[in-house]
């Protein structure tokens, strides 16, 4: 299946590792030409290089906090004119809400609402006047089905789904599709440091909680961000522009629910 997008250009935020890096490979494999941000320089350029050595691509590297204007001035400034916007950040803590005060909250209703939208507005009128843009916006599970230690998330996660809900069918017309992924557990950094925190917190041993966790799940594995990327890489794919402002969960079936 050809996707439609080689020549195409993309940022992809916060893609260093993980859920970003793998959205990063998958655009690249479409031959998409990115600009890749992260804060921490070295392990950027190093992703930058295997994304370069595996594709043959155009991979520019920002270093930069995306959660900042000033970061996200400096994304923008290499890639002005984007076809493709992936917008990714580092989740907020794990914890219980008590924990949580008016600090913790604009923290994470500016990493998780507040710059997806700052990215959005910043590059959906050249889309719209290109007559091509796909944007993807990577939000979590915790937006259909919420998690108590992850508070944060459910709630500045919502708003931004909120957000995007309205403007996807607002912008649908000019070939412009706005989707959010929500991935569930994915075996990444963020998520060995959120599960030894729990598994802590329950006097477990990591190793142990970890193998429940994976047991509990329907498909028995968590996933990888490889297989998270080629959904990101379909979504951003030029015959994807009659899906509009839809929410894949990516979990393999820990969402309980019918539809
Ligand atoms: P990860 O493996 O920890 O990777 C996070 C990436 O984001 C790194 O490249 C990191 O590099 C970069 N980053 C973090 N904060 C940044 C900032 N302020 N500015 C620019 N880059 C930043 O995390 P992940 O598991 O891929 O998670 C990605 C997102 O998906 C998070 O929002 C997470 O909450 C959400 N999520 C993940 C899962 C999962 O199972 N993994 C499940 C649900 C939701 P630097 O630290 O160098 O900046």
């Amino acid at each position: 299946m050809d996707y439609g997008i080689r020549g195409k250009t993309a940022i992809v935020c916060a893609a260093s590792q993980g859920l970003g890096k793998g959205c990063a490979m998958a655009l690249a494999r479409e031959g998409a030409d990115l600009v890749i941000n992260a804060r921490g320089a070295d392990a950027l350029a190093a992703t930058a290089g295997e994304i370069r050595q595996a594709t043959g691509v155009r991979v520019a590297a920002v270093a930069a906090d995306i959660t900042s204007p000033d970061g996200r001035a400096q994304v923008l400034a290499a890639c002005p004119e984007p076809d493709i916007l992936v917008n990714n950040a580092g989740g907020p803590p794990i914890g219980d809400f008590r924990d949580w005060d008016e600090a913790a909250w604009q923290a994470a209703v500016n990493a998780n609402m507040v710059t997806p939208i700052m990215l959005i507005r910043a590059v959906v009128d050249g889309m719209i006047a290109r007559r091509f843009g796909r944007i993807v916006n990577i939000t979590s599970r915790s937006v259909k089905a919420p998690l108590a230690h992850l508070g944060l998330s459910n709630g500045a996660r919502a708003g931004l789904t909120g957000f995007v809900a309205g403007l996807a069918r607002q912008v649908a017309k000019h070939n412009v599709a706005i989707n959010n992924l929500l991935p569930g557990p994915f075996l990444t950094a963020r998520q060995a440091d959120g599960l030894r925190k729990l598994a802590a917190k329950a006097g477990q041993d990591y190793e142990a909680f970890l193998a429940t966790r994976v047991a509990e799940n329907p498909a028995g594995r968590f996933g990888t961000p490889d297989e998270f990327g080629k959904a990101c890489a379909f979504l951003c794919s030029a015959d994807a522009g009659f899906i509009i402002g839809q929410n894949l969960v990516i979990d393999g079936g820990s969402v309980n629910a019918t539809i």
